[in-house]
């Protein structure tokens, strides 16, 4: 069974969420505030949480910050709050989707499967193969090598560290600081000049066509996103 923990301090949104995920047969733990949320996380550990940011004694940030130093359970943000920058700032500390309010049961529904999925297919990913194949060139995670065409890439270890997270991010976007962050350390989280040149070395090393890459993907504005096989449109 699927144990969600919903974090929210509004009684009837609440009620309404255990109802219908009692009904699709998840199992429950509801928070009304992010320090009984961190708690109930520690003793039993959820498969999913839901999250709401505007909790009574805390950020909402600061729980995901609170679960992401010990747990990559996935994070669904449920928030009334709706720019782009708080989107940006959940992702970037950890959340793994975000769904504003008011929303609709059955996307939120869904969003809660893919993000289950998401881990699920990571989990067993890692279990079974850490090499990853897209176009011509072949990624050995555990090996640390690249190759392309059946010849050995060499890549820098700052290379080789942003392919390993684009890729430990597959199709998802990685925002922009994110990136920095973990390559580069907390003080370069505004040098996005790094990322250009870095990345633009990658595909010169990895794309058949640098200019237009169809794995190493460009999200103007937002970050960078890795796709194994690269939708047929693109
Ligand atoms: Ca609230």
């Amino acid at each position: 069974m699927t144990r969600v923990l919903v974090v929210e301090d509004e009684p009837q949104l609440v009620r309404a969420l255990v109802i219908n995920l009692k009904a699709r047969q998840y199992e429950t733990d509801a928070a009304p505030d992010g320090a009984t949320a961190l708690r109930l996380a520690a003793a039993a550990p959820p498969d999913v949480v839901l999250l709401d940011l505007g909790l009574p004694d805390m950020d909402g940030i600061e729980v995901i910050k609170g679960l992401r130093g010990w747990s990559r359970v996935p994070i669904l943000v449920v928030s009334a709050r709706r720019t782009s920058d708080e989107k940006v700032e959940a992702l970037d500390a950890g959340a793994d989707d975000y769904i504003t309010k008011p929303f609709s049961m059955d996307e939120l529904l869904a969003r809660l499967r893919a993000a289950v999925r998401r881990t699920e297919k990571a989990a067993s990913a890692s279990d079974d193969t850490a090499i990853v194949t897209a176009g011509d060139f072949t990624v050995d995670l555990l090996a640390k090598r690249v190759k392309r065409d059946g010849r050995d890439v060499r890549l820098t270890p700052t290379e080789w560290h942003l392919l390993e997270v684009l890729i430990r991010n597959h199709d998802r976007l990685t925002t922009q600081k994110q990136l920095l962050q973990e390559v580069w350390g907390p003080s370069y989280a505004t040098q996005t000049n790094y990322l250009r040149v870095y990345m633009a070395q990658l595909r010169r090393k990895l794309e058949a066509d640098p200019s237009h890459p169809r794995h190493l993907i460009t999200v103007p504005g937002m970050g960078y996103r890795f796709e194994q096989r690269p939708s047929p449109a693109r």
